[in-house]
């Protein structure tokens, strides 16, 4: 037995003599079994009380406590935390349609708590194979998405840092035309830079801003009529206006108001008159591609340069998860290198640390690992569908309810719908604080071609027919109070 498996077997003799840290430490380590059963026995409790909690809170702080000074041990840990946070936590139920929002697959929680256990920091291969179970997460999830192997995976914590390395990537890019690297450099190399995007998520702006290319950057370009979708004559229009200068252009795949799709193939079309780097936001929107009826609002993905899809949304992974996508690995290394004497060269297969924004991190592929190899692609197309097929009946419901407008069709997992009438901000605040309040469902506020209004977003395998009526009723019962 190696030294890394001795210290998982419980001590024999007196606590508190060999190791380092306190005696409150060496204490659990001894316990380590019968912690793990409690811990496990409250997570089961938690999860099978899902259904009766409300769904969500309006938060009331606990009474602010102090740094504890001696501790109380892991037991006593669990139970200040069970009084004081969990009662306020929002249950993960699929009633709960804010944002878009996941839900966690039991595979996917089994691959979780065994991250934590195992503690592997997947920066470099010199030690462990877990940046190889990285690479083959991502090698499916390409295979999932029917991107071509040009494109490699490398995993972030979330879309908007999917979506900072894939504009990292492009602003390199941009800087080898100019003959500069913003990376050597610095972005003043690069001179100004024009992103040309339809529906730009607000986390693309953010990402200019982390950049350096400023906020202002991003040139927002005309939509087709009545839609969220970029219109791509005005795209081709405002590429010639550029006179051959290489841009950036970000095409929306699922927009959070009402899912629309850039035409990706027509985008990409326009790379034989005009040079320009095509990242694509398919956040949620990528998963449309496991729907056969829903497949071709994707046609054209693989043709982008850089793509990012979140993973703790639709795919049922805890948070932190996503997934950066660029057939430009070069590029992406030039960006986040991290040279330091113990650290293996870059070369031509570079380890994680010299791809992605952190150095250190968790092994966020083992969830995302575990569900695919516990429901593979046809598990995961069937949480797709139902949610679709969901979506469409919450739509349908609230179509025929006198009290609501739906603000555009149910493209995919979207419900957007106002009042009917006098559908001010101060009442759409209301109604959706009533239906938190209710504990029935949790839906968030947006605002659509000016227009207040809510979301109801499905990306919870959990939602099920029956949460679609409960949600509906409690809809109808807000609605008709004064
Ligand atoms: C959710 C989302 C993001 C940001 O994702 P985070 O996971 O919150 O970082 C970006 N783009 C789109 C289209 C999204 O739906």
């Amino acid at each position: 037995m190696d030294a890394r498996h001795d210290a998982g077997t419980p001590r024999t003799h007196g606590p508190s003599h060999t190791g380092g840290g306190p005696r409150s430490l060496w204490a659990d380590h001894d316990r380590v079994p019968e912690l793990l059963e409690a811990t496990r026995a409250y997570a089961v409790r938690l999860l099978a009380g899902l259904g009766d909690r409300p769904v969500a809170r309006t938060p009331v702080r606990p009474a602010p406590a102090p740094l504890p000074e001696a501790g109380i041990g892991a037991e006593g840990a669990m139970e200040e935390f069970a009084r004081r946070w969990e009662p306020g936590f929002a249950a993960g139920s699929g009633r709960y349609l804010g944002f878009v929002t996941g839900g966690v697959t039991p595979a996917a929680l089994a691959g979780d708590w065994l991250t934590g256990t195992l503690d592997q920091n997947p920066t470099s291969g010199l030690d462990s194979l877990a940046p190889d179970l990285e690479r083959e997460t991502a090698a499916w999830l390409r295979d999932l998405f029917g991107l071509p192997p040009e494109h490699e995976g490398t995993f972030v914590s979330g879309a908007t840092m999917s979506n900072f390395a894939g504009l990292a990537v492009a602003r390199e890019w941009l800087g080898e035309l100019r003959g500069v690297s913003p990376a050597e450099e610095g972005v003043a190399a690069l001179g100004p830079v024009t992103v040309l995007s339809g529906s730009p998520h607000s986390s693309v702006v953010k990402s200019l801003s982390m950049l350096g290319l400023g906020r202002s950057a991003i040139r927002r370009v005309g939509l087709l009529p009545g839609r969220e979708a970029v219109d791509v004559d005005r795209l081709a229009e405002e590429l010639d206006r550029l006179d051959g200068a290489p841009a950036i252009v970000v095409a929306n795949s699922g927009t959070v108001n009402t899912v629309d799709y850039d035409d990706l193939r027509a985008v990409a079309a326009l790379r034989e008159h005009h040079p320009f780097w095509l990242h694509v936001d398919a956040a949620f929107g990528a998963f449309a591609v496991l729907s056969p009826e829903h497949a071709h609002l994707v046609a054209g993905l693989g043709e982008a340069d850089s793509v990012c899809v979140d993973l703790h949304k639709w795919l049922n992974v805890p948070y932190d998860s996503a997934i950066h996508f660029t057939r430009r690995r070069d590029l992406q290394a030039r960006v986040f290198q991290n040279s330091a004497v113990y650290l293996t060269p870059v070369g031509d297969d570079p380890d994680f640390v010299h791809l992605t924004p952190e150095n250190s991190r968790r092994l966020r592929a083992l969830p995302a690992w575990f569900t695919l190899a516990a429901y593979g692609r046809e598990g995961h197309a069937e949480i797709v569908r139902s949610c679709v097929a969901l979506a469409a009946g919450l739509g349908e419901r609230i179509a025929a309810m006198p009290a609501y407008r739906l603000l555009a069709p149910v493209r995919l997992n979207v419900v957007c719908f106002t009042l009917a009438a006098s559908p001010t901000p101060a009442r759409i605040d209301e109604v959706a604080a009533a239906i938190t309040k209710s504990g029935e469902a949790f839906l968030t506020p947006t605002v659509h071609e000016g227009v207040p209004a809510l979301r109801a977003a499905f990306s919870n395998w959990r939602t099920t027919e029956a949460d679609v009526e409960r949600v509906a009723k409690i809809l109808q019962e807000v609605a008709s109070r004064p």
